[in-house]
Parts: C-alpha cells; sequence; structure tokens
C-alpha cells in the first residue's frame, strides 16, 4: 500500500468525468487500498479516485462510525434520492475552503465491490452526503460548484475533508 499525492483544485483532472471501471483486477484493488490509506492520512471521511489523478470511477468512504466503517464502491450510482439537508462541507482537493451545501437526506447508491460484485448502500444523514460528494467527484463537480457560502478557513482547523 501506498499514501498517493491529492491533487488540489484547480487541476484540470478533478474536472473530467471519470471512466467507467471495467476490469476487477490486482490493479483495482490496489487502487482502492491506496486511497484508503490516502483518505485515513489526510483525516479525510472520503475519497474519489480523481483525486489522486485517476479518472476512474472508484470512491472509498469512511464517516468513522462504527456501523458503516469503510465503504469501497466501484462504479458507483445513486439511484434514489429523498429530503433534504443544508450543512458544510469540506474536500481534500480544496484545502482552506468550508461551504454549506444541500443535499439529499437519504440516498441509495449502487455499485459494485473491489472484485465486481454488485452491491448498494441506503445511506442518510452526514453518511448520504459523503457519498454524494464523492459522487460528483466522479462528474467533476466540485462542492464550491453547489455551495450556497463559501467560507475561508485557513486560519481554522479544517474539518470533514471528502
Ligand atoms: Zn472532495
Amino acid at each position: 500500500m501506498a499514501i498517493r499525492i491529492i491533487v488540489k483544485d484547480p487541476d484540470p483532472v478533478l474536472r473530467e468525468p471519470a471512466k467507467e471501471v471495467t476490469k476487477f483486477n490486482s490493479n483495482l484493488q490496489k487502487l482502492l487500498k491506496d486511497m484508503a490509506e490516502t483518505m485515513y492520512d489526510a483525516d479525510g471521511v472520503g475519497l474519489a479516485a480523481p483525486q489522486i489523478g485517476i479518472s476512474k470511477r472508484v470512491i472509498v468512504v469512511d464517516i468513522g462510525d462504527e456501523e458503516s466503517g469503510l465503504i469501497e464502491m466501484v462504479n458507483p450510482v445513486i439511484v434514489e434520492q429523498e429530503g433534504e439537508q443544508l450543512g458544510p462541507e469540506g474536500c481534500l482537493s480544496i484545502p482552506n475552503l468550508n461551504g454549506d451545501v444541500r443535499r439529499a437526506d437519504r440516498i441509495v447508491v449502487n455499485g459494485q465491490s473491489a472484485d465486481g460484485t454488485p452491491f448498494s448502500v441506503e445511506a442518510t444523514g452526514f453518511l448520504a452526503r459523503a457519498f454524494q460528494h464523492e459522487v460528483d467527484h466522479l462528474n467533476g463537480i466540485l462542492f464550491t460548484d453547489l455551495a450556497e457560502s463559501v467560507y475561508d478557513i485557513s486560519e481554522r482547523q479544517r474539518k470533514g475533508g471528502e
């Protein structure tokens, strides 16, 4: 495993629609391990492959609650959304900014595991927010595109980087 370098806005890879994964091989498994390690090293709660410069539809999420733990998902697609939440968000690729973003409060996301097995996750609250943030990364969307207000946190402690 290895900690990868997190690319920062305005790196163009963050704006590319990421490619669907079709090969479930050892390279993918290594990518997922590296992404988890990189996320934990940066104190993040989620990471999308474009954030380490790899334009593939792969995400990892761990919001730090024991129930959900680490979720690795390949080719995630949000298939249900309902309700609404407005709350603060940050991003490991935009280190000095947070913003208030309106998101669905409950989602269902379908995807595949590292070996290609389909699975789905139902998420509410902060976990639902993290998934929506990471899936946006796969479509070239950053939270600053959606935020109703953006604030500079360079003088304060960063929180909730994704
Ligand atoms: Zn992010």
